[in-house]
Order: C-alpha cells, then structure tokens, then sequence
C-alpha cells in the first residue's frame, strides 16, 4: 500500500525535515487520485458497515497538524464517506475551566468510541504535549509542587509515556488508535492563510493567532518529531502524510482507514440456527398474511 511509506511504529526514526510536504512523482495525477479516493469510499462505507455489526473492535483515528494543514477538509471529504450511525467527530479545542480540573486525558474518555464505532478526533490528547510544550501552559496550571517542580524534560517524557501506556491500554481492550500527521510546507501554509484572507468564504477560518504560531513553523516541526518518535508504537503507529496537495491527502488517508478497517477482519455475527429457525417461521407467518 503507497500510505506504508509514510507510516512510522517505532522501528524506524521519523526525520521531518526529509520527509516530503508533495506528491513528488505523483503530482501531475490529480484526477486519477481522485478516482482512486472514490473507489477507496466504497470499500470504506461496506466495511465499517461489518465493523460496527461485528461490534468486536472500536477504532480512534487522529488528526494532527499546524494551522491550515488540511484537517477539516480531510475530515469532512474522507470521513464524510462513512455512515453517520457508528462515527463521531470531536474538536479539541482549550481546554475548559472544568477540563483544566481535570486530568488531561479526562475529556478525552468521553469522546472514545464503543465497539463497532469509530471516533475522529480533530486534534486530541497530543496537544497536551505539543501546544502545551511549546507555550509552557503547564507552568500555569493548578497542580502540586511535586509536579511543576519537574524538570520540563522530565514533565513531558512522563507525559510521553502515558500517552504509549494509554494507547497499549486502548489496543489490549480491542481498540486501534491510528495517528495521523499532515506535514506540510511552511510555502503552501502561506498561500493557504492568504487564501483565507482574499477569499470571501474563506474569511470566517481567518485568526490572527495562527499567524504568530507561525513564527514558530520550525520549532513546531522539531516538537511533532520529538513526539512522533517517542509515541510511534506497533499497535498505535503515526503516518506522516504530505499535506500540499489535498487530493493526495486525501487519498493517502482513505488507503489508511481501508487498511485498518480490513486489518479488524469484519465479519457480520453469525446466525444461530434458533434465529434461523425463528427466521423461517417468520417468513411463512409473513406470507400467509395476504
Ligand atoms: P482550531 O483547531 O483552529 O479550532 O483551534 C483549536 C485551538 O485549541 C488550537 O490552537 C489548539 O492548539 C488549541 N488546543 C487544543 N487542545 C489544547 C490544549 N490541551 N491546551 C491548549 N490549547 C489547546
Ligand atoms: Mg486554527
């Protein structure tokens, strides 16, 4: 499968700045992307039809990114393939007063799905250690002095470590967790931001912060790599996607959730003979009704 390049669990080390942003060879391909995408809709829609059935596994699929990468879109015209009943999005957004109380995983307990569902988040737990690392907003927060006198290393490698043991607990509870960057170009975010403001429809996912975070383009590579290394596991693997041209994008992350959906193994549960048997009688009861 073209999407395995990009997949990182552990084995191998992810080094950002030699990963591509493009489609390299593949650019001029547009239209036959998209082509493939649509085929890869249609095996998505039959298989998370025996996913949820089959109700053995549930599944968490992640997207994480800088401003402007692509999230909604990807979510919106790759998810958007899938039935509504057994899916749901969730936005990590700041965290709220009452999430602040809270331990960072807390609010993410109530977006998991149950088995045969899948959740999506658009973004989630790793901006605990991304937005949180960068910014230092853990210093701020109401917490013993046994743990803000932590070393930042020390804070966020425990961190890391939670977030492995998380995804190993999720993964032997019969749940995936499939991890998703998109990795874009510092040039194509540009152009992207200034499409925001020219484009009148564009204008409402306009934000000024997004243009200071900016300033932080390459510090913010660094970070995702350091965090994509130290959470990159077998059963939770990251997949680093180029994020310049959306079809392929989009194309990347439908092979992705075909590829975790068939590695569930779906299967519709089998009938019992008394349901066969119930089934036939209620067949002929039918019949005889007119
Ligand atoms: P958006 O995805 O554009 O709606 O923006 C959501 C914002 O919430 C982003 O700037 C995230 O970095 C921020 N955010 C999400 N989770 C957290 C968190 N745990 N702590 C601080 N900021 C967060
Ligand atoms: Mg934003």
């Amino acid at each position: 499968m073209k999407a395995d390049a990009y997949r990182f669990d552990g084995k191998t080390s992810c080094d950002l700045s030699r990963l591509p942003t493009d489609a390299g060879t593949e650019k001029g391909k547009k239209a036959e992307y998209a082509e493939k995408t649509a085929a890869n809709l249609k095996k998505m829609e039959s298989l998370q039809e025996a996913f949820y059935a089959d109700g053995r596994e549930g599944m968490v699929i992640l997207l994480q990114a800088l401003d402007a990468a692509g999230k909604d879109g990807t979510i919106k015209h790759v998810m958007g393939g899938l039935n509504p009943e057994g899916v749901t999005v969730y936005n990590f957004k700041q965290p709220t007063k009452t999430e602040l109380e809270h331990d960072y995983l807390w609010r993410v307990g109530r977006c998991l799905p149950p088995r045969g569902g899948i959740s999506i988040f658009n973004r989630s737990y790793y901006e605990d250690v991304l937005v949180v690392q960068m910014h230092q907003l853990h210093k701020g927060y109401r917490m013993a002095d046994r743990v803000l006198q932590e070393s930042d290393r020390e804070f966020f490698e425990k961190r890391y470590h939670q977030i492995c043991h998380f995804e190993e607990y999720l993964y032997e509870n019969s749940f995936r967790v499939v991890k998703i960057f998109l990795h874009l170009s510092k040039g194509e975010q540009k152009e992207r931001f200034l499409a925001r403001i020219d484009t009148p429809d564009k204008n409402w996912k306009f934000s000024a912060a997004d243009i200071t975070e900016r300033a932080r383009f390459d510090e913010y590579n660094q970070l995702y790599q350091k965090v994509i290394n130290a959470t990159a596991s077998e059963h939770a693997p990251w997949y680093v996607l180029p994020a310049d041209q959306k079809w392929y994008t989009r194309y990347l992350v439908s092979e992705i959730v075909v590829e975790a959906l068939q590695k569930c193994a779906p299967s519709y549960p089998k009938v019992t003979d008394q349901v066969r048997a119930e089934m036939q009688r209620a067949r002929v009861q039918l019949m005889a009704e007119d």
